[in-house]
């Protein structure tokens, strides 16, 4: 492992999921992630990116559910990239309009992800957002090429020119990592979409995944004829999440914040491929 990584046990193989936590709203995320994840009967290791404002006790289930922690502080950008990736410049430059990022979401915190390419004690990974479920087994991703993304569908067929960061896949390398750095911070850079646009940019010959390695929660209500629940392997909570209390789509998404909330908790989770899709 990269230097200023501490870890709290080695690691278990050669793969892992990887997500990120920087705050305890993203822990109560990660949680029902990792859980997911057990339940499709994988058996790489799970590992939780966390930076330093992460209290012992908000990781703590984390813990219990085997998640290796691996601990790390955000990317040293300068003055002048931290100030034009500020959430209110973001949001007040290119307000998100279709929907709404919750409070504890600060932009600058997704740079963080790229600090996979620093867990070189692994062949490769699978990235996962941590408001996102696992609902079958997604392990053949391990096999698969650095960079692979599903495209950031939600909406319609525009959508396809974008790729979504909620989940991809990676080969960490040192090296990788430094250039990266330096083609991230540069003079006047700004990343709209911050880490999204960033990778985008970088790999800019990304392999497509399908959409069901990413599925998008807004296809719920914008695309219900793409929705198959026994082919959906990773749901992703875009935009508001599960556990914002209460958030302005949380009716037209209750029964998906519903199963979000099985896997948040300790009891059992429902069959996924029986359960009613959004025209049902
Ligand atoms: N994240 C974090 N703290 C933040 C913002 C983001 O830990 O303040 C991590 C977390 O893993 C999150 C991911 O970065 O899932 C990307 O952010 P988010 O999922 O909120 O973005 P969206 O999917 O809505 O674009
Ligand atoms: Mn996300």
């Amino acid at each position: 492992m990269a230097d200023g990584l501490i870890a709290d046990r080695p690691a278990g193989g050669p793969h892992a999921f990887v997500t990120l936590v920087t705050n305890a709203d993203y822990a109560l995320g990660a949680k029902a992630l990792v859980r997911s994840i057990r339940l499709t009967g994988s058996t790489a290791d799970c590992v939780v990116l966390h930076t330093g404002g992460v209290a012992a006790e908000d990781l703590a289930p984390l813990v219990s559910l085997g998640a290796r922690l691996v601990k790390t502080e955000l990317l040293a950008t300068s003055d002048a990239f931290n100030e034009a990736h500020a959430r209110a410049r973001i949001h007040g430059l290119n307000p998100f309009t279709k929907g709404e990022k919750p409070p504890f979401h600060t932009p600058l915190d997704n740079f963080a992800k790229l600090r996979l390419w620093q867990l070189v004690e692994y062949d490769s990974v699978v990235f996962i957002d941590a408001d996102a479920l696992v609902l079958h087994n997604i392990d053949r991703l391990f096999g698969y090429p650095e960079f692979c993304a599903a495209p950031n569908v939600y909406e319609g067929l525009a959508d396809f020119h974008r790729m979504n960061s909620g989940v991809f896949t990676a080969r960490p390398n040192v090296t990788t990592f430094e250039s990266m750095l330096a083609a991230l911070d540069t003079p006047g850079a700004f990343w709209k979409r911050t880490d999204q646009t960033f990778l985008q940019h970088f790999f800019p010959g990304w392999h497509g995944l399908p959409v069901f390695d990413n599925m998008l929660q807004y296809v719920w209500f914008n695309m219900p004829d793409l929705w198959d629940w026994a082919s959906i392997r990773v749901l992703h909570f875009q935009y508001e999440k599960p556990w914002q209390d209460p958030h302005p789509k949380a009716a037209q998404l209750a029964p998906l914040i519903a199963l979000w909330e099985a896997f948040a908790g300790d009891g059992p989770v429902p069959e996924i491929a029986s359960l009613p899709g959004p025209l049902e």
